[in-house]
């Protein structure tokens, strides 16, 4: 890995800050390299590039058939790079290799889903009932215009390549700023679209660099009309402040703090090992990890017990690893957040049930940890996300529970329910207030169905129709006749 560039107006553009971001293999807390951080000149600059891409029509032009060929030429040359970038991934972020090549080619898929969409943009007729009949009238779809794209950590190339295909398929030109810790993929992804030279300049533009200065840069921008996020509640909060000023349409993907329910009526062999994939996968980094298990009071211990033994069983270690099931956390700060999070729960009175330490000593590993909140009484570990390898377990009794305790939250992203009774599931779907709900399984998505979060979780929905409408404005237009 080498000191380079932003990817600004189709080529790595050399850096106008001189700041860097220090990239460490969270594995092995080893310096991997340095790359450099934008400062908000930087930002200007990519912002510039995408505004003039986007004004003079660069991308617009081209018939809906040549821009959805390009997208699909961008995912067959992107799966034929897909084992390096899922190694780039895994050793800088932790994650299994198994679980980032599964990410690159569910990306990849993303980019092919939106460019079938491409040909697929509709408005709309309408009779309208004006006195003056002798008119057509129809509706316009049209791009929004320039899209600051803000990503987090955990899934880093999937979420930024999960933003870029519905904007560019909707027309819109890009500016994305990944996330501090992460930024290797992004980078690589800059250096082959320089190279692959696929789309008009500007089209497509990745500056890496900090929140408080990338991000807030592109945020503030006036020439942004659009910002798409994901990450915490709290920057998505700031988000829609910095978006005020200028009134900038806003997509959040946020936090959450998803509760899983199992009833006594389900297939437990089945169900717990589900329960345990929903909050140990990526180690618990996931915006929807099933972080809050909710069991059926007769059944609580025996699923304690089988859910534990399936954490300690699990295998830690480096990513590259093909035996690998679990790697680190993405930076000695989560790790320390995370083990603050365990001794603070067993400090409000939750049991330890399994794990609850750092393993090894050189990467950021955390075991899988159980904690066991018998009495229900409210507890930070219960409301807050942790955002690593941490179940909190309650016990409930009756559908009344379901709908209090799934909803005692100001989140509301994911939710599970295992049941046999048709009846019974449908029934506790409809009560809890959450963007997804998963019966007898847990954190499938589809780029079918939207995705998102109710309440703090977010606003709108990515993937899907409302995926791509909500890089889309609608104008209505009137001819007489
Ligand atoms: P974060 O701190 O909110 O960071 C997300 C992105 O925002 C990063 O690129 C970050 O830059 C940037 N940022 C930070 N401060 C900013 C500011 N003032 N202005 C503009 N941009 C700013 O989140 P994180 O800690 O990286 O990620 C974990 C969180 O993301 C969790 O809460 C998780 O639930 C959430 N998440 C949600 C989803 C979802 O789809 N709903 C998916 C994944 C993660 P730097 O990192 O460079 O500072
Ligand atoms: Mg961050």
């Amino acid at each position: 890995m080498r000191m380079t560039g932003h990817f600004i107006g189709g080529r790595i553009s050399s850096p106008i800050g001189t700041g860097s971001i220090e990239v460490v293999d969270p594995a092995t807390a080893i310096r991997i390299t340095e790359i450099p951080a934008a400062a908000k000149a930087d930002v200007d600059a990519a912002v510039h590039a995408a505004r003039a891409c986007f004004d003079e029509r660069s991308w617009r032009k081209l018939s809906p058939a040549d821009r959805a060929a390009a997208m699909w030429t961008l995912s067959d040359k992107l799966l034929s790079h897909a084992e390096e970038l899922a190694e780039i991934e895994t050793r800088d972020n932790g994650m299994p290799i198994g679980y980032a090549r599964a990410l690159v080619t569910s990306a990849v898929n993303g980019i092919r889903y939106y460019a079938g969409m491409v040909t697929k943009i509709y408005g709309q007729t309408s009779e309208i009932s004006a006195p003056e009949r002798n008119m057509l009238a129809y509706s316009l779809r049209e791009p929004v215009g320039v899209v600051g794209a803000i990503t987090p950590w955990n899934a880093p190339l999937w979420t930024l390549l999960t933003k870029i295909a519905p904007a560019i398929a909707a027309g819109c030109s890009v500016v994305a700023k990944p996330a501090e810790q992460t930024p290797l993929s992004a980078q690589r992804l800059g250096e082959l679209l320089a190279e692959w030279r696929i789309f008009p300049d500007g089209l497509i533009n990745i500056v890496n660099g900090y929140g408080s200065e990338a991000g807030a840069a592109l945020s503030e921008h006036p020439d942004v009309d659009k910002i798409t996020f994901t990450g915490s509640t709290a920057v998505g909060k700031q988000l829609v402040r910095n978006a005020a000023a200028t009134l900038k349409r806003t997509t959040l993907e946020l936090g959450g703090k998803s509760p899983v329910f199992v009833f006594d009526d389900a297939d437990l062999d089945k169900a717990i090992p589900v329960a345990a994939a929903a909050i140990f996968a990526n180690a618990g980094q996931v915006c929807f990890a099933g972080s809050r298990l909710y069991v059926q009071r007769g059944i609580f211990d025996r699923v304690a017990k089988e859910l534990s033994g399936i954490g300690d069983a699990i295998r830690l270690g480096n990513g590259l690893d093909a035996a690998t099931q679990m790697g680190p956390l993405v930076s000695e700060r989560q790790m320390r957040r995370v083990l603050d999070y365990i001794e603070l729960g067993i400090g409000e009175g939750a049991e330890l049930v399994s794990g609850g330490s750092r393993y090894g000593e050189d990467g950021y590993f955390v075991r899988p940890t159980v904690l066991a909140n018998k009495s229900g009484r409210s507890m930070r570990i219960v409301d807050e996300e942790i955002f690593g390898p941490v179940l909190v377990m309650m016990p409930f009794e009756t559908m009344d529970d379901v709908e209090r305790l799934a909803n005692a939250t100001s989140y509301g992203l994911g939710s599970g329910i295992f049941t046999n009774s048709i009846s019974t599931a449908n029934r506790a779907a409809k009560l809890i207030r959450s963007g997804n709900v998963w019966i007898n399984c847990y954190g499938i998505l589809d780029r079918s169905l939207p995705f998102g979060g109710m309440r703090q979780s977010g606003w709108g929905r990515e993937n899907g129709q409302e995926g791509i409408d909500a890089f889309l404005e609608t104008k209505a237009v009137y001819t007489m006749l």
